[in-house]
């Protein structure tokens, strides 16, 4: 009697440790840049925002498309959403607290895009319900969701800086 209950302990727990493990991280990021171990701020800020079932790769930011970025800009990475997830791209050789404020940031606008808080097609962009197409010609920082990205980002930012 003592074996067979010792048994279905096992069972039961065999059965509900995948379920559990699939609740707690179900996306997927894959790090294909030159930056080390960034996926686990990406895993951990999907994870403080509850993002859960997105695709993320990460890839090395193109200094060819930095050098064409708007003027003034200081770009070090960036998000672009693709058929089935996020491809978010990063520059080599930022110090700790540059990647973590980067990834903050991009995280928001994954967020962004998944609640459909933010609309980006290819002929217009709608921010929480507002068409603002004509507004993307604002200056960068004057766009309400990188407004709004730059108000947030310090909530992931604080907690990935003290994860080691
Ligand atoms: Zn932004």
């Amino acid at each position: 009697m003592k074996m067979f209950k010792i048994f279905l302990i096992v069972l039961l727990f065999s059965v509900l440790t995948p379920i559990v493990k699939g609740n707690s991280d179900t996306n997927r990021v894959v790090n294909y840049s030159f930056v080390p171990n960034v996926e686990t701020y990406v895993r951990l800020g999907l994870k403080i925002l509850h993002i859960n079932a997105v695709n993320i790769v990460i890839t090395n930011l193109d200094p060819n498309f930095k050098s064409s970025f708007e003027k003034g800009i200081d770009l070090e990475g960036y998000v672009s959403r693709k058929e089935g997830g996020y491809i978010i791209h990063v520059l080599k050789g930022l110090t700790k607290h540059e990647l973590i404020t980067i990834i903050s940031h991009e995280l928001i606008h994954i967020k962004q895009y998944e609640t459909n808080e933010l609309i980006v097609c290819p002929d217009a962009i709608i921010w929480q319900g507002r068409d603002l197409t004509a507004l993307n010609e604002w200056d960068y920082e004057s766009r309400p969701w990188e407004a709004d990205a730059f108000n947030n980002e310090q909530v992931i930012r604080k907690q990935l800086k003290n994860l080691r």
